[in-house]
C-alpha cells in the first residue's frame, strides 16, 4: 500500500471522497508516522489518538451514510500549543500551564471540529511563542527535519516539524512577529498570516494581543488556502474580528501565472532589503525577483525610512503587551501554583513570586522584565509611547506603498536554519531573524512565505511576499504564480522513515 502521509490535504480529500480511503485509515497512518519520528523531531508535545479515531470514525460513518460533507472532512490536522482545545492539555510550551486542560474550544478549534477533521495533537513551540527556534519550550527544542542538528525555526516550529516530515498534511500556527513565516521558511514549507482580525484570536493564549494573529502551515498554498477557508470569518468572541466575510482563499488560486503577473506592481523596500542576509538567501531572493520580472512584473524599488525602526518598536511593544498578558500566570489566579519549599507560610506576594520564577523559562523572564520596565509611568511616553507612534508612522508608510504597488517581497528571514544554542547564546541576533516579517506584524498586514530555493548547504530559502490590509486573497493570488514560477529551483523535504540520517539536498555541507 501507498503510504497516504505523502499526499496533500487537499489530494487526501478527493481520496477520501472516491472512497479509495477511509479517514480511520489516514489517521492511523499519521498517528503511526507521529509515533515513529516524534522522539526524533519532537514536533509534537501532545497526541491525541483517541479523538482523533472517534472524529474519523464519525467521518467514515456519515460519508457511507450519503451525508454532505466538508471538502476537507476526515483529512488529520495539528493544532499549535498555545491554541486551546477542550478536552485536550493546552500548555503553550510553558510549565505554568503543564497539565491544563482547557474546558473549551478556540474559535479556530471550533471551526476545524465542525468540518470534522480529526486533531491528532498539539504542536512545540516557544514559551508562549516567544523565540525563533522552539529552544525556549519548557518541554524541549523541536527538530528540522531537514537536519536534526538545526532548528525548526520558531516560535512554531512544531507545526512546522510536523508538517515538513509528513506527520500531518497542515496545521494551525500563530504569528506575532514572524513565528508561521519564519518556521515555513526553515522547514521548506508554507506558512500564512492573514489580515490581523481575519482569524478569530478568541482561544489563542495571548502573546502581544495587538500583533498576535492565527494561520496556516501547509506544504503547498492550496491546502494552506483550504485551511484559512476553514478558520477565517468574523466572531463576536474577538472584538478585533473583521465583521466582513472573509472570501474564499482557495477561490483566488488557479488564475494563469501571465494574468496575474502581467503589469502586476511588485514592491521591494530599500530598508528591508539592506539588511545583512546570508549570501544564498539574497541569490535566491534575486533570482525570483527576475522570474517575476521576465513573466511581466513591474519591480518598483522604493524607500521607507520608518521600516529602520519597525524592529526595535516591535521590541517594545511585543514585551509590553506580553508583560500584560503574561500577568494572570501567578500561580493565584491562573496556572499551576509553587509554594516555597523554605517557607511554611507564604503570602500572597511570596507564593507569586516563587510561582513566576519557577514556571517562566528565561526568555519569558527576559520579555516580562523588558515590558514592564517599558510600561513604568516614569518611562511609559519615552518608551511605549515612543513605539505606538513610531507604530503609527510604519503602518502609514506602508499604506502609502500600496497605492504604488500590489504587494511586496523581501526574503522571510536573514539566514537558513541554524544550529541549536545559537538563539540561546545570543538571543538579540535571533530576535534580528525577524526584520523582514516584523513590519506586517505592525501594520495587520496579510503576508506569507513560500520556499524558493535552497542554499549551498541544501537547507531551503523563501520568499515573503506581503499585501495590503484584507487583501488576503490578492496576497494569495499573487504567491500561487510565484509558487508556480519557483517550483523548478525548489526541493522538496524528503519523505524518509527515519529522519535522524538526513541525506542533504546537496552535497556540499561544508563551512556552513
Ligand atoms: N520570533 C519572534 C519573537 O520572538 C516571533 C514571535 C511570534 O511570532 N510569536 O518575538
Amino acid at each position: 500500500m501507498s503510504d497516504w502521509m505523502k499526499l496533500s490535504a487537499l489530494e487526501m480529500g478527493e481520496a477520501l471522497r472516491s472512497g479509495k480511503v477511509t479517514s480511520a485509515e489516514l489517521v492511523e497512518a499519521s498517528l503511526a508516522r507521529i509515533e515513529a519520528l516524534n522522539p526524533s523531531i519532537h514536533a509534537f508535545l501532545a497526541v491525541d489518538a483517541e479523538g482523533a479515531r472517534a472524529t474519523a470514525k464519525e467521518v467514515d460513518e456519515l460519508r457511507a451514510a450519503g451525508a454532505d460533507l466538508h471538502l476537507l472532512a476526515g483529512v488529520p490536522v495539528a493544532i499549535k500549543d498555545n491554541i486551546v482545545t477542550e478536552g485536550l492539555e493546552t500548555t503553550a510550551a510553558s510549565r505554568l500551564l503543564e497539565g491544563w486542560i482547557p474546558p473549551y474550544d478556540a474559535t479556530v478549534v471550533a471551526r476545524i471540529k465542525e468540518a470534522r477533521l480529526p486533531i491528532v495533537g498539539k504542536t512545540n513551540l516557544d514559551e508562549f511563542a516567544m523565540g525563533s527556534s522552539t529552544e525556549f519550550s519548557a518541554f524541549g527544542p523541536s527538530k528540522n527535519p531537514w537536519d536534526l542538528s538545526r532548528v525548526p525555526g520558531g516560535s512554531g516550529g512544531g507545526s512546522a516539524a510536523a508538517v515538513a516530515s509528513y506527520m500531518v498534511p497542515f496545521a494551525l500556527g500563530s504569528d506575532t512577529g514572524g513565528s508561521i513565516r519564519q518556521p515555513a521558511m526553515f522547514t521548506g514549507t508554507v506558512g500564512v498570516k492573514p489580515t490581523y482580525g481575519r482569524v478569530s484570536r478568541y482561544g489563542a493564549i495571548a502573546l502581544a494581543s495587538s500583533l498576535d494573529q492565527v494561520g496556516p502551515a501547509a506544504r503547498n498554498l492550496a491546502d494552506a488556502a483550504a485551511l484559512q477557508d476553514i478558520i477565517a470569518g468574523p466572531d463576536h468572541r474577538d472584538a478585533t474580528s473583521l465583521r466582513e466575510d472573509a472570501g474564499s482563499m482557495t477561490d483566488a488560486l488557479g488564475e494563469s501565472v501571465e494574468n496575474v503577473v502581467k503589469g502586476l506592481r511588485v514592491a521591494v523596500i530599500d530598508e528591508i532589503l539592506a539588511e545583512d542576509y546570508d549570501e544564498d538567501v539574497r541569490a535566491n531572493f534575486e533570482r525570483t525577483l527576475k522570474k517575476l520580472e521576465d513573466a511581466g512584473a513591474e519591480i518598483i524599488h522604493v524607500s521607507l525610512p520608518s521600516i529602520q525602526y519597525a524592529f526595535p518598536t516591535y521590541y517594545m511593544i511585543l514585551p509590553a503587551e506580553a508583560s500584560s498578558n503574561l500577568a494572570r500566570f501567578d500561580g493565584i489566579r491562573y496556572g499551576t501554583r509553587w509554594i516555597p519549599t523554605d517557607n511554611p507560610t507564604p503570602t500572597v506576594n511570596e507564593v507569586m513570586a516563587y510561582t513566576r520564577d519557577q514556571g517562566f523559562g528565561v526568555e519569558a523572564k527576559r520579555r516580562i522584565i523588558m515590558g514592564t520596565r517599558v510600561l513604568r509611568a516614569e518611562n511609559y511616553d519615552d518608551y511605549f509611547g515612543a513605539a505606538l507612534r513610531m507604530r503609527t508612522l510604519v503602518r502609514e508608510d506602508l499604506e502609502k506603498l500600496f497605492e504604488q504597488a500590489d504587494v511586496y517581497v523581501s526574503p522571510t528571514a536573514l539566514s537558513t536554519s541554524f544550529p541549536f544554542e545559537r538563539e540561546v547564546k545570543s538571543p538579540v541576533e535571533a530576535y534580528l531573524n525577524d526584520v523582514a516579517t516584523i513590519p506586517a506584524n505592525l501594520a495587520g498586514l496579510p503576508a506569507l512565505s513560500i520556499p524558493n530555493g535552497v542554499d549551498a548547504a541544501g537547507l531551503p530559502t523563501a520568499i515573503q511576499v506581503v499585501a495590503n490590509q484584507r487583501e488576503d486573497a490578492r496576497l494569495y493570488s499573487v504567491a500561487s504564480a510565484i509558487e508556480e514560477l519557483v517550483a523548478e529551483d525548489v526541493v522538496e523535504c524528503r519523505y524518509l522513515d527515519d529522519y535522524s540520517v538526513p541525506a542533504p539536498a546537496r552535497a556540499d555541507r561544508e563551512g556552513k
